[in-house]
């Protein structure tokens, strides 16, 4: 029952208006029954085919998040149920997801994914990119994706004044963002950052969903 505690603690602490995403990843699906016998039915993975063999074992008033990068090959698996994709860190994947979005006769809500850590390996636009492709006529053709806002990873460490600069850049790149090209928009807004190590951080900074995994669920 340690695992319904911890998601309790959370809860408690999370201000209201910010919205937990329970990172199940490699976690069975007893352990995920376990949080929606709680009654939060809100889960992020991050492999399509994991998440897409969850959805057909769980509940089907599961609120599904994908939250890691998304191969453009593995759209087809989540396309008829995500909720929300978090990670779109190119147009090419955007236009995947329509397509697919599409056949399923759908629109999938997504977050494009900023590069705002120091460390190389994650995936994401810079501000040029994104300007580049909302500006295009290309961008205006897609019919079934819904961009609803940002998210972004901070560095791993220790230097809390690192992370909370990076989350603060996010917050001001979706900021540009809403004002240059969704200001008319009002589903434009949200902010996805946060994990088990810094989602205090990210709420200070502006997070309106945290994504956490080993503080619910215990070390992978
Ligand atoms: C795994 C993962 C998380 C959760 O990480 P924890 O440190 O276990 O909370 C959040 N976001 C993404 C994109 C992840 O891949």
């Amino acid at each position: 029952m340690i695992i319904t505690e911890n998601i309790q603690k959370l809860l408690s602490e999370i201000p209201g208006n910010v919205k937990l995403i329970a990172v199940s990843k490699t976690k069975p699906a007893e352990q995920i029954v376990e949080v929606y016998n709680f009654g939060h039915k809100i889960f992020g993975e991050n492999r399509a085919q994991e998440l897409s063999e969850k959805f057909k074992l769980l509940p089907k008033d599961i609120e599904w998040h994908m939250i890691g990068h998304l191969q453009t090959n593995k759209v087809k698996y989540i396309a008829p149920f995500v909720y929300l994709i978090h990670g779109v860190d190119s147009f090419k994947l955007l236009q995947f997801i329509d397509k697919e979005a599409a056949k399923c006769n759908r629109i999938i809500n997504c977050l494009l994914q900023f590069h705002i850590a120091k460390e190389e390996t994650k995936f994401g636009f810079d501000m040029n990119e994104s300007s580049q492709m909302l500006g295009s006529s290309d961008f205006g053709l897609l019919q079934n994706i819904n961009i609803v806002g940002v998210m972004g990873m901070a560095t791993l460490t220790e230097n809390t004044q690192l992370v909370s600069d990076e989350f603060r850049e996010l917050v001001y790149i979706f900021n540009q963002l809403k004002k240059t090209y969704f200001s008319d928009k009002t589903d434009f807004k949200e902010i996805s950052m946060g994990m088990s190590g810094d989602y205090k951080i990210a709420i200070e900074e502006g997070a309106t969903m945290v994504r956490i995994g080993s503080l619910i669920f215990g070390e992978r």
